[in-house]
């Protein structure tokens, strides 16, 4: 007789979230929803089947997984994703479905660096010195705390193109993924004559920006991660799917 699949949401839009989808991907035992938020212009084209766009708060997710027959749930979204993270938690325990946390670890400071860890964007934005020339790299979303600072010069970094002035009054953007090696971020750094690194504590491969700061002599503002509801948390999708694999057969 065939087992049932085990049919398991995955909050996505990380890297992480990729690798776990392709895992679940060639797998009878699961049947895997990826979700994404519609944040960035193409979301990743993955192996499962996706969905787009918010749920509607915590009742709207409730809702989505009680309705879909959903068995488990993965928040594997962006460490500064706090409010989707916040609902997966209070959702799951509403419905009694369970939850698991993928979220990878955070950065440390490469060796030499001068890392001023701040609290958040606002405490950044603050803390950069009048005449700054900073390489800011939070993201298109979380560029609002920066907006006043008409002394300051920016260099913007962002995943998508931006089609749409920034909120900024004296920037210049680049797009595109992060560089794999720092020797590029240097380059860029040097070009635009950065004085400073503005950056979340994301984790992830996007480190090389901070090495770079590092062999730079630039100082680099570290944004904390926000705190999250508490979840039972891996931070690798391997981990994840082995987490998964307990429900095989019990559904
Ligand atoms: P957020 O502030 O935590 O979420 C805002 C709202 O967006 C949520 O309440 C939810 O709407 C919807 N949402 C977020 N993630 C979703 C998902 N995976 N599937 C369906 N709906 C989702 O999130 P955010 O910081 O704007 O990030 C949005 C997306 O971009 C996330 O998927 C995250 O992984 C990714 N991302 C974020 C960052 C960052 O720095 N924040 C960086 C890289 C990637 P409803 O309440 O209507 O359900």
């Amino acid at each position: 007789m065939n087992t049932p699949p085990v049919r398991v949401l995955l909050l996505a839009g990380t890297r992480e979230a990729r690798e776990l989808a392709l895992a679940l991907s060639g797998s009878e035992e699961f049947l895997t929803t990826a979700s994404f938020a519609g944040a960035t212009e193409m979301p990743a084209h993955l192996q499962v089947k996706t969905r787009v766009g918010g749920f509607g708060g915590v009742e709207g997710l409730a809702r989505y997984v009680t309705a879909t027959g959903v068995h488990a749930v993965i928040d594997a979204t962006h460490p500064f994703a706090v409010q989707m993270s916040a609902n997966a938690v209070a959702a799951c325990k509403a419905t009694d479905i369970p939850l698991l946390r993928l979220e990878r670890i955070p950065w440390v400071a490469p060796d030499g660096a001068e890392w001023i860890n701040v609290a958040c964007g606002t405490e950044a934005a603050a803390a950069l010195p009048r005449g700054a020339r900073a390489f800011l790299a939070v993201g298109s979303n979380s560029l609002g705390p920066f907006s006043q600072r008409h002394d300051v010069w920016f260099l913007v970094r962002t995943w998508d193109r931006q089609t749409k002035p920034l909120p900024l009054p004296h920037y210049v953007a680049v797009s595109g993924p992060p560089p794999k090696t720092a020797d590029k971020d240097m380059e860029l750094m040097r070009a635009h004559d950065v004085t400073h690194l503005v950056t979340k504590n994301s984790g992830g491969p996007a480190y090389t920006k901070l090495e770079a700061a590092a062999q730079l002599n630039i100082p680099a503002l570290v944004i904390a991660r926000p705190k999250l509801p508490p979840a039972e948390t891996v931070d690798d999708p391997s981990a994840a799917l082995k987490w998964l694999q307990r429900f095989v057969g019990s559904v």
